[in-house]
């Protein structure tokens, strides 16, 4: 995993590079059952090389401390790597980034749950275990089971945590969603 965070570090694969200060590849336990995706570094994780460390982060971590789960026991990661502009990324950026190395992380960590934060990292984990395309407004807290040659998993689409600061309502719609996950994400937390 740290090899593959070397690559990450040091990757031009994209014109994306020419943006960032730092690559953030993710962090936390590579051993977890349980795998967070966001969408990609803003200006404090760019600055800092380290997954949602900035406002979103924080509504993040306050998610996470409601389901009593530490940052450290599950791995934390996005789709894009490098700072996105406006948070926007292209079919082909996205395309580039995931198959040299979020497909890769997703391989060596085997988590048993991923849960998607906001539409992009949805749709490309959808895609990726066969799932029918749909909107986050229709699925979000919901949990799908998919099958892989590896045993079962668990997909949770979440609205992605910036929602909340543009939007309140979405604060407890969020803080909901979590905490109605809280007793089954807890199993793998803990096994
Ligand atoms: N938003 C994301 O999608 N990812 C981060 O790491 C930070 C903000």
């Amino acid at each position: 995993m740290e090899e593959l965070a070397e690559r990450i570090r040091k990757c031009k694969a994209c014109d994306l590079w020419k943006n960032r200060n730092k690559a953030v590849p993710g962090e936390g336990n590579p051993n977890a059952k349980v795998m967070l995706i966001g969408l990609g570094p803003g200006k404090s994780e760019d600055q800092q090389g380290r997954p949602f460390v900035g406002r979103a982060g924080k509504f993040l971590d306050e998610l996470l401390e409601l389901v009593g789960i530490e940052r450290k026991e599950v791995f934390i990661t996005n789709v894009a790597k490098c700072f996105l502009p406006q948070n926007k990324i292209t079919e082909e950026q996205a395309k580039i980034c995931t198959s040299l190395y979020l497909e890769k992380q997703i391989e060596i960590i085997d988590p048993k749950v991923i849960i998607t934060l906001g539409d992009v990292a949805t749709s490309y984990i959808f895609r990726k275990f066969n799932l029918p395309k749909s909107s986050i407004t229709k699925i979000h807290g919901k949990i799908f089971k998919v099958f892989t040659l590896k045993g079962e998993k668990f997909i949770i689409p979440m609205f992605h945590p910036a929602v909340a600061l543009y939007n309140p309502k979405y604060k407890e719609i969020l803080k909901q969603d979590w905490l109605n996950i809280k007793s089954f994400i807890q199993k793998f937390v803990l096994t």
